[in-house]
């Protein structure tokens, strides 16, 4: 039995190295959507001519405004950056879609343009114009390839009954119908209860688009079961009762006190920071409302459980579901928690490293990730901007640890943060980053630590930071402070 204990080993360092590299990159600054789908969104701009659809010239003028205002808002999505080009992850979701595509080519006789959105919300949209995106968000959070998979077919199901379109029409129609216009000039003819009658309009019109928008919603379900059916997906009902309390990342409870996430790095913490010391309503008072069971969120989405019980009978019985690659999922959740870094959403960036290190990831990325941020609230603090760095949000959005959290990070005194910094600066996860890693923690130390506080400093140590890591995804937070 001995000696097999070298071949082990053996083994075990082959096996190491895969998963040892695919820590070290996740992406290039080039997969950004800016750059990656430059050709696109300029030929995009100009095939996207409005179609002439009404005889009436003010219905038709609404139309093309509403279709224009379209395409600038998709081509200004990618330009700004909010799609991004990986590899691994749209040849994944690329893959579902492909299969429902061979499986319905009647239906489908175009195979739709996928665009990874990296926001981390729970979503996914159609465009229109057969195009639709995935949000990294709902790669993270499916349990499996099927539930992913019903999410995709729902989107296309819009495009292919051409929803995204039909909502344009409508919007122009109603928008120079004489029915708007009538009671928008009721409004501005009346010198009293302007608002209250404007409110009154939106109102109408907000209420007709729901209307159409649950009919859409029923319609786009029943085809995307029929096209995954043909697809041999296994569809599964409780798939929208999941999909139903996504969005409740923020009312998820941390498993240990939030002191604890800051000692295991040896960083002094003074409990009275997580304690609001404003007058007012005290948080004390305020009941929180930890983890979302199934159960709350049904009394909060009456329309996904709708979908449910319309959709029940269709369940596939006796179903093993695929899970989506824990590495793929992992690696997604990097790049939401990198966006929100580049966006300087700190707070939730924070919060979301924290759920991992409770799941008992050791991955040291999330050590560097905790580093930048602490940095990076720092750094805000000196530039006078510590509370935009935080990002507040209401208490009824979270949990009762995050109010803790982002308390703590509004009022933990400067001198303190600069400490952290610099013990960060000297922690012992940094021997095992690579290069690119380590150079982002060069110039953390001049935005956080260099008492030369000057855009020319920072410039400086920006293009220090660019000489050597061009391609490096951190070059969109390093490029903010070349010039
Ligand atoms: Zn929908």
């Amino acid at each position: 039995m001995h000696g097999f204990k070298p071949l082990i080993t053996v083994l075990l360092t082959i096996i190491s190295i895969p998963v040892f590299s695919q820590s070290r990159s996740l992406y290039s600054f080039q997969d950004l959507s800016h750059l990656y789908y430059k050709k696109q969104k300029d030929s995009l701009a100009k095939a996207w001519t409005c179609p002439s659809v009404y005889k009436e010239r003010s219905t038709q003028k609404k139309y093309k405004e509403i279709w224009d205002d379209r395409t600038s808002f998709f081509t200004g999505a990618i330009q700004g950056d909010n799609y991004i080009h990986d590899t691994e992850v749209y040849t994944y979701v690329d893959g579902i879609i492909n299969q429902i595509v061979q499986a319905n080519k009647q239906l489908i006789p175009v195979k739709p343009m996928l665009l990874i959105d990296r926001s981390a919300s729970v979503n996914a949209y159609a465009i229109g114009n057969n195009i639709i995106a995935v949000n990294l968000g709902l790669i993270v959070f499916s349990k499996s390839r099927e539930e992913l998979s019903l999410a995709i077919a729902h989107e296309m199901s819009h495009n292919i009954l051409t929803h995204p379109e039909n909502a344009m029409k409508q919007r122009a129609e109603w928008l120079s119908s004489d029915e708007y216009q009538k009671s928008l000039n009721a409004v501005l003819d009346s010198k009293y209860e302007r608002l209250s009658r404007l409110r009154k309009v939106l109102e109408n019109y907000s209420f007709s688009r729901s209307k159409h928008q649950r009919y859409h919603e029923s319609d786009a379900d029943s085809l995307a079961i029929l096209m995954l059916k043909k697809s041999n997906i296994a569809f599964q009902a409780s798939f929208f009762l999941r999909l139903d309390s996504a969005d409740n990342i923020y009312h998820q409870p941390l498993k240990h006190p939030v002191k604890n996430y800051f000692t295991a790095y040896n960083l002094p913490f003074d409990d009275s920071w997580t304690k609001k010391r404003t007058k007012g309503l005290s948080a004390k008072s305020y009941n929180f409302k930890d983890t979302s069971t199934l159960q709350d969120s049904l009394k909060t989405h009456p329309d996904c459980v709708e979908r449910f019980n319309k959709t029940r009978s269709q369940s596939v019985a006796g179903v093993t579901p695929t899970p989506i690659p824990a590495q793929l999922q992992d690696k997604a959740n990097k790049m939401i928690i990198w966006n929100m870094y580049s966006n300087m959403s700190l707070t939730p960036c924070l919060y979301r490293i924290f759920l991992e290190k409770d799941k008992g990831n050791t991955d040291e990325w999330y050590d560097f990730m905790i580093s930048n941020i602490i940095s990076g609230i720092y750094y805000s603090d000196r530039e006078l901007r510590r509370f935009n760095a935080i990002g507040v949000v209401q208490k009824e959005y979270i949990s009762k640890d995050y109010y803790e959290l982002q308390t703590m990070l509004e009022q933990i005194p400067r001198e303190q943060l600069e400490q952290y910094c610099k013990i960060f600066q000297n922690a012992g996860f940094w021997k095992s980053l690579p290069s690119g890693e380590k150079a982002l923690k060069n110039l953390m130390f001049t935005l956080a630590l260099d008492p030369d506080l000057s855009e020319k400093n920072k410039a400086k140590a920006a293009k220090e930071f660019t000489a050597g890591n061009a391609n490096s995804m951190y070059y969109e937070f390093a490029r903010i402070f070349e010039e």
